[in-house]
């Protein structure tokens, strides 16, 4: 259509501006997730009548905002979150990066902010992680947390299409989520307030999906759990934990395990490590690729799952593993669940973590640094 005949994304016009006091990287181990930022960042303008513009690497620093621009008041905002990893000999890599760029568009699209290509976008987010790529810390479970950010920037109170956006990517060097080691966390299966509805916008990594996240994760901290179980409808089906997808482990009552994640049912989040896991386990329950400590006989399932039939498998003594996936901190597990006043144990073992938890965890962080070849690994 009209959008899609305007100047796609063209790194070939890339403008290189480096900072003029570049700061020394943060030792690795004062690394607060999220909170630093690296010396540079890129920015692609975009207009109606103009397409994107001539790609920019700056130093970071605060961006020119009208205040009456769109972003600010109705959160024409979508965002991605990856990671670059630099291992012994420098090599530095990123992770299914392609997965980030086509959720991104999708999640442009239901927005209606404009889209892109994805590869030209990839090409400029490794240009500048080789900018700046001193800054990824090289020790074990450390990483270059990259945000690309897109924003409706046009000054006009209304709600309509923007006709002038701004994508800009960011990069913040990041420790191990749990740098004590690993950390199970408690959940509040939340029955006041939802994440997401059906039709609703959950599947998307939009800003708008967030905030109103906060408010209940504080409710849920005073009560006394780590993190939200958000639930859907009147049978209280299990769809995230916080902000990361969920996987449960159930033992069949025929043997062997079952490993169940709820459906990409339009109110889940298509996760980037959700697949990972889903593939690793496919190729051990296939054969294709066995994973050494995972249990022989285990069935995967993209299927609803309730807290009825989570109650009822914790009464039996089947439910033997919970975690989330996610890209910051990879997979965190569960230890106990608050429902309708009472908690539910998942039986952990003494490292935190559970019989699949645990194998698909070391695969998964293997194919990501690279110690495991695989080609979801990119190099940049
Ligand atoms: N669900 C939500 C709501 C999220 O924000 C995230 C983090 N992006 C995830 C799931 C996990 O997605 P990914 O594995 O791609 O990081």
């Amino acid at each position: 259509g009209e959008l899609t005949a305007r100047p796609d994304i063209q790194p070939g016009r890339l403008e290189i501006e480096r900072h003029p006091k570049p700061t020394a990287p943060p030792p690795s181990k004062s690394l607060v997730f999220g909170h630093t930022f690296t010396d540079h960042m890129l920015c692609i303008p975009w207009d109606i009548l103009n397409g994107w513009g001539a790609p920019r690497i700056q130093p970071y620093g605060p961006l020119p905002l009208e205040p009456s621009c769109t972003v600010l008041h109705y959160a024409q905002t979508v965002f991605e979150g990856m990671k670059a990893y630099r291992d012994d000999s420098g090599r530095v890599t990123l992770f299914r990066p392609d997965m980030n760029m086509k959720r991104m568009n999708n999640s442009a699209a239901r927005i209606a902010l404009p889209n892109f290509d994805g590869d030209a976008l990839l090409e400029l987010i490794k240009k500048l992680v080789q900018v700046d790529k001193h800054w990824i810390p090289q020790e074990a479970g450390h990483s270059l947390y990259i945000r690309p950010t897109l924003i409706g920037t046009q000054k006009f109170i209304g709600v309509a299409p923007p006709s002038e956006a701004l994508l800009f990517v960011i990069c913040s060097p990041v420790g191990p989520y749990y740098p004590a080691g690993f950390k199970p966390v408690s959940l509040y299966a939340t029955t006041e307030y939802i994440r997401a509805a059906p039709g609703g916008t959950g599947a998307f990594k939009l800003g708008v999906n967030y905030a109103p996240g906060v408010m209940p994760q504080k409710l849920a901290a005073k009560k006394g759990y780590q993190q939200n179980l958000w639930l859907h409808g009147p049978d209280h089906l299990l769809t995230e934990v916080g902000t990361m997808n969920m996987f449960v482990v159930l033992k069949k009552s025929g043997g062997g395990l079952e490993l169940v994640t709820p459906s990409l049912d339009g109110m889940i989040l298509p996760g980037v490590t959700r697949d990972s896991v889903l593939a690793i386990a496919r190729e051990h329950a296939s054969g294709k690729k066995k994973i050494p400590g995972l249990a022989d006989k285990l069935t995967v399932s993209e299927r609803p799952i309730s807290m009825k039939e989570i109650l009822t498998a914790s009464k039996k003594g089947a439910l033997v593993d919970l975690f989330g996936s996610g890209t910051a901190a990879v997979i965190s597990t569960v230890d106990r669940i608050g429902y309708l006043g009472e908690d539910v144990h998942i039986p952990l073992e003494k490292d935190g973590m559970g019989p699949v938890s645990r194998p698909i965890w070391k695969e998964l962080v293997g194919r990501q640094v690279g110690s495991i070849d695989h080609e979801w690994s990119v190099e940049v």
